[in-house]
């Protein structure tokens, strides 16, 4: 046999198999039919259980006698005792038992001996709402004799006196069983079901951290089911404890509709949220009110049944008046819900069978009741998970369409702003030209503008791709050491400036207690105080910019918090929620003329959410703004800082030397870009220090010069066509001739963005510029790295 026929034939098996087990299952469920039809009725003969149909007979008080059969109910007020008696019938054998469905206390007598006392009043777990099956044991002796029960409950009601059965004991659990058990199984499927959604949906919605309401049905669902448990004659059976169920089923009743009202007001979207709550309320006071009545024994629950039946139907009649309402009023938003009013629509039809029974029940108990209502619930749970399942696809549906449009958004935004930075790196660069080489005051003029234009432009270009980065999450939190003095010193350092050409009153408050060193990341918390500051001055006219740190330790730890208040032009409170959205910008008319994006604040949260921090704005309109934010953050030294003052960077070697003009003829910087006008920008921008460039247009030109030629500094540009500048920098490492190899690279690139240049420093590049070139920068980065030697001071 060749191996392409043994796999065919190891196919058909596949196919083969599973058809012969379902052939047999088949076999199995005929076999079944059969049996139930053809088999023996087993003999019940045996075992008997009869309603007792004799003539009883009552004293009353005038000493005449009544006589009556069961059921029958006494005209007595509640705490009346009752004494009635019946002559036994002649057949009575032993192992028969009475057996008497009642919750009150009682005493029988054969012949005036007592044979059997249930005492109700001893119950530890309240007043006795329901009635039980009690068995008084007979014997052959009795038969004829004569049976006196005298009910002494004087704390109740003991009118009523149910039918009563005389059999064996396995013939009185079929009975009962008879009676009870399809309402009572139906109800154990139905609560296990609810659980199982339950659970679930339960965790479902902590994976996707939403409400699911059908949560909510499932747990009032899993409470009716409970109710029918309780409240079922199978209880006593089944679980073998009396008592308390009947109590349980008062209690799940009174309360039943709360879970409903919770399960619609979500799926309603908050739409009659004030309705709901307010019958919520109204549940729970009755409910309170109720429990202390019946655990006082001042109203037991049966004595209150018609009270609690008339709130559970007002609580009914407002379930389905509001969905019937909204179904009128909402059409569009409740479009979608098909499955869920297959639902209703069938709970409310059984519901309504429920009631005809009850009804057509209320003289004999012949039909089966409970039943209807548990179909009902059954159909509504099956069409809500239906729903549940339907709108969770829709919504991963959305969020997938969401996610997949921001990051379309975020794409395109980082794309176009740096495609739009290459050309402004030329025309800044360019322009810088002009202003330094032209002698025409007029066209210095004219540059100025270009200049101040165009420094705008990249700005806004800026914001841009830094919020596409944040969002598209490509921003990381690095976290390290750092003095918060420092930090307060810069970011005030930078606003100062500011607030000295608008003419404000700059104040810093920073609390001397602050910890000397803190771990965080200093370089994102100086962005968001550098952001919220520079809002305040550009939305203050006049007046004072406050700005205070201080220090806070809260369960969790050490709390930095900053706060900047200014007297500016205040944010209307409607505005205020918006603040932090994406694009939004307030009050058009005044801030006709303040230069902005809408993107500021919307990176800032972002920022500050990224740190585990809160901000919050507390606004004035026309009186002015107070921003605050909270950052968590280690404390590595606690010495208090004092004046942060002390703080400044004045050893800071840039600080230093960029003060100072300088010349470097003998140094020699290789510059590599694709574009050539970026080229040319750097070399006319160096011409002024005299150092000699060399320029290549490619990554793969600069390998080969530097393996022949020695330059002092490279500055390299990230985005390239073929190899870029992160692929070049790897690619030196495994030149064999490398006359650079403790040159230091720089990285050139448009990629201007929050977080870049961690990115750089780890791609191996010695340090970072960003394009537009700013002069001042391209020169004190050539300072800082070429030899000492080859600097010659103006
Ligand atoms: P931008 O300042 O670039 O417009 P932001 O996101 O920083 O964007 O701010 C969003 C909006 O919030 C601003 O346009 C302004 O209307 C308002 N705003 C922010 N800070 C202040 C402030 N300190 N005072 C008044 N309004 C402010």
């Amino acid at each position: 046999m060749t191996g392409i026929e043994s796999k065919k034939n190891k196919d058909n098996l596949s196919r083969i198999i599973p058809n012969i087990i379902i052939f047999l299952f088949v076999c199995i469920g005929i076999y079944f039919i059969f049996g139930m039809i053809v088999s023996p009725n087993f003999d019940f003969s045996q075992y008997e259980c009869e309603e007792y149909l004799g003539e009883w007979e009552y004293i009353n008080v005038d000493g005449t006698k009544t006589t009556f059969v069961l059921p029958h109910s006494f005209d007595v007020k509640k705490g009346d005792t009752v004494t009635f008696s019946t002559v036994l019938p002649d057949d009575i054998m032993d192992d028969r038992y009475l057996c008497i469905r009642t919750g009150r206390s009682f005493v029988a007598y054969v012949d005036g001996v007592e044979i059997y006392n249930f005492d109700a009043t001893k119950c530890m777990t309240g007043p006795i709402v329901k009635a039980y099956y009690l068995c008084v044991p007979l014997k052959k002796d009795y038969a004829g004799r004569k049976l006196t029960i005298y009910k002494y409950d004087t704390s109740a009601d003991n009118s009523n006196v149910g039918s009563m059965y005389i059999g064996d004991m396995y013939g009185i659990y079929r009975m009962a069983f008879g009676k009870a058990s399809m309402p009572f199984n139906f109800a154990v499927v139905l609560a296990l079901l609810a659980i199982l959604t339950l659970i679930i949906f339960s965790i479902i919605s902590r994976v996707i951290e939403r409400k699911l309401p059908i949560v909510y049905l499932a747990l009032g669902i899993l409470c009716a089911a409970f109710w029918v448990i309780c409240d079922s004659y199978m209880f006593q059976i089944v679980f073998d404890r009396v008592f308390f169920d009947g109590t349980m089923a008062y209690m799940i009743t009174i309360l039943l509709a709360c879970p409903f009202f919770v399960y619609l007001n979500l799926l309603q979207e908050g739409r009659y949220a004030k309705i709901y709550n307010v019958f919520s309320i109204l549940n729970i006071i009755n409910f309170v009110v109720l429990c202390i009545l019946h655990f006082t024994n001042t109203a037991t629950f049966g004595s209150v049944l018609y009270h609690i039946d008339a709130v559970v139907f007002a609580d009914i009649l407002l379930i389905f008046g509001i969905i019937i309402y909204d179904y009128v009023k909402n059409k569009e938003s409740v479009k979608n819900k098909k499955y869920l009013h297959i639902g209703m629509g069938g709970l409310l039809l059984f519901s309504v069978v429920e009631i005809i029974v009850i009804i057509l029940n209320f003289n004999n108990n012949q039909l089966p009741s409970g039943i209807y209502l548990l179909i009902g619930l059954f159909i509504l749970l099956g069409f809500a998970i239906t729903d549940q399942i339907h709108s969770l696809r829709e919504y991963q549906r959305f969020t997938n369409e969401a996610i997949a449009a921001t990051k379309a958004k975020s794409d395109f935004l980082a794309n176009m702003s740096h495609e739009i930075r290459t050309p402004i790196n030329a025309i800044i660069g360019m322009n810088e030209m002009i202003l330094r080489e032209s002698k025409d005051d007029n066209i210095t003029e004219y540059a100025h503008d270009v200049y101040t234009a165009s420094n705008r432009l990249l700005d806004i270009v800026n914001d841009i791709l830094d919020f596409s980065r944040v969002e598209a999450g490509k921003v990381e939190i690095i976290e390290r050491e750092y003095n918060i003095g420092e930090t307060i010193s810069l970011a005030s350092n930078m606003i100062e400036i500011k607030t000295k050409e608008k003419k404000l009153d700059f104040r810093v408050e920073a609390s001397e207690k602050l910890p000397k060193v803190l771990y965080g990341d200093e370089k994102r918390i100086s962005e968001v105080m550098i952001n919220i500051l520079n809002n305040a001055v550009k939305y203050t006219v006049r007046g004072v910019i406050l700005f205070s740190i201080y220090g806070e330790y809260d369960e969790q730890g050490f709390n930095l918090v900053f706060s900047v208040k200014d007297t500016g032009i205040g944010i209307k409170p409607e505005d205020q929620a918006k603040l932090f959205g994406d694009f939004e910008r307030f009050d058009s008319e005044k801030n006709r003329n303040i230069e902005g994006t809408g993107l500021g604040l919307a990176i800032t949260a972002r920022l500050v959410d990224m740190m585990g921090g809160s901000i919050f704005v507390d606004s004035l309109y026309g009186s002015g703004s107070k921003f605050t934010i909270r950052l968590p953050q280690r404390v590595i030294d606690d010495t208090p800082i004092g004046n942060y003052l002390d703080y400044r960077r004045t050893n800071n070697k840039e600080d230093k030397d960029i003060q100072r003009d300088y010349i470097a003829p003998e140094a020699k910087v290789l510059i590599v870009d694709d574009l050539a006008i970026n080229r040319k920008v750097i070399t006319r921008l160096l011409s002024k220090t005299q150092i000699m460039t060399v320029e290549a247009d490619s990554g793969q030109k600069m390998l080969e010069l530097i393996e022949k030629e020695h330059f002092d500094l490279i500055l390299l540009d990230h985005m390239m066509p073929g190899m870029d500048g992160v692929d070049t920098l790897k690619a030196v490492s495994t030149l064999e001739s490398n006359q650079c190899a403790n040159t230091p690279i720089i990285a050139l690139t448009a990629n201007a963005i929050v977080g870049a240049k961690e990115q750089y420093l780890r791609a191996g590049f010695t340090d970072y510029l960003s394009k537009p070139v700013k002069p001042f920068d391209l020169e004190s980065m050539v300072l800082k790295y070429l030899p000492e030697e080859q600097i010659i001071y103006k």
